[in-house]
């Protein structure tokens, strides 16, 4: 088939018409595939001692090298591409360990502050939640970022152009992006770019062989549990009443598939992160409570959907470009 500028036209039209049917609510069908085997973790912050004794917590270690293989190695030199004036390389400083990159899906939160009239010490291992109606997932321009059955939320770095949508609707800003790699190298290097988002998959592999995240088996005080999703939440339920204690991520984003178990309310340990002066650093994440997922807010979510629109409809025409040419190729 001939690519002209109009059938170009009209096949990138209906890219972003797809993406765009999110706004009718389409995107919550995948939260209504939850079967009953469904997956969550459970992190236990009356357990979880930040592994004092450690350069790197035991739990952040064990995602590193179980995930090593996937992490990017970007072509050298990286251009800078347009719209954007700078690109985001982590190939340099792949040893930072205390915050979100493409070469680090998990990192531990240290607060100290005092509560009640005491010295409070806690310690919050940090990554994706997993969410049961992922915004990442349902406003990626392409389709590569899925939520499985299972409950995981993945990335698929062969298909990701990297226009960071997933970072820019995702609450917490948990995909993390690195340039000179990925699909747009082969495509259109010169005109387009961003590379390809990275955060944590949930080890889905091993769950599906059998085993379990490689943070959970890796943390010595057994601080984080995975399992059933309705038993673990059950669990939470139980230990929060009672121990008088908190949850967090139940709710939070219209309910994930990582929970969080604290006596101290997440309020508190909400204002400890954001004392530590987070905001605008990215990678480093706060614990707001009750948030909202904008999918359900279709005011919001239009805007959010409206205001990132370049690098995504960008990405589309390529992506289109990228199928017709094929289409092309075949049939010469
Ligand atoms: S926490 Fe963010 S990146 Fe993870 S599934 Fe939810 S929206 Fe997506
Ligand atoms: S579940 Fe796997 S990918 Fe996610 S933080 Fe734990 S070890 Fe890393
Ligand atoms: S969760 Fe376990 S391994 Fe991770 S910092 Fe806490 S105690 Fe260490």
């Amino acid at each position: 088939m001939a690519i002209t500028r109009r059938s170009f036209l009209i096949r990138t039209a209906v890219s972003g018409a797809a993406a765009a049917s999110i706004l009718s609510g389409a995107g919550k069908a995948a939260a209504q595939t939850l079967s009953s085997e469904n997956y969550a973790m459970l992190h236990d912050l009356t357990k979880c001692n930040g592994c004092p004794h450690l350069d790197t917590p035991a739990c952040v270690a064990g995602c590193r090298v179980k995930n090593m293989p996937k992490y990017p190695e970007p072509q050298q030199p990286i251009k800078n591409y347009w719209p954007q004036k700078k690109f985001e390389d982590w190939s340099h400083k792949r040893d930072l360990n205390d915050r979100l990159t493409p070469y680090n899906w998990t990192y531990v939160q240290h607060l100290e502050f005092v509560h009640n009239g005491e010295e409070v010490k806690i310690h919050i291992p940090r990554k994706c939640m997993h969410c049961d109606n992922p915004p990442c997932s349902t406003l990626c321009p392409f389709g590569v970022n899925d939520k499985l059955p299972e409950g995981p939320v993945v990335i698929n770095p062969n298909g990701c152009f990297g226009g960071g949508k997933c970072r820019d609707v995702c609450p917490w800003h948990i995909p993390q992006r690195q340039a000179g790699v990925g699909l747009y190298l082969q495509v259109a290097p010169d005109y387009a770019g961003g590379g390809v988002m990275y955060k944590c998959d949930m080890c889905h592999d091993l769950i599906a062989d059998g085993g379990q995240p490689a943070c959970v088996s890796s943390c010595p005080q057994g601080a984080i549990k995975f399992g059933d999703k309705a038993e673990l939440r059950q669990y939470a339920k139980n230990w929060a009443k009672e121990n008088n204690g908190y949850i967090y991520g139940d709710v939070e984003n219209g309910g994930t598939s990582n929970f969080y178990i604290s006596k101290i309310p997440f309020e508190v340990i909400n204002k400890a992160i954001l004392a530590q002066d987070i905001d605008g650093q990215p990678g480093r994440i706060n614990m707001a409570v009750n948030m909202e997922n904008p999918l359900n807010m279709p005011d919001k979510m239009l805007g959010g959907f409206l205001m990132a629109p370049a690098a995504g409809i960008l990405a589309a025409a390529i992506s289109t470009y990228q199928i017709m040419k094929g289409d092309d190729d075949h049939e010469d």
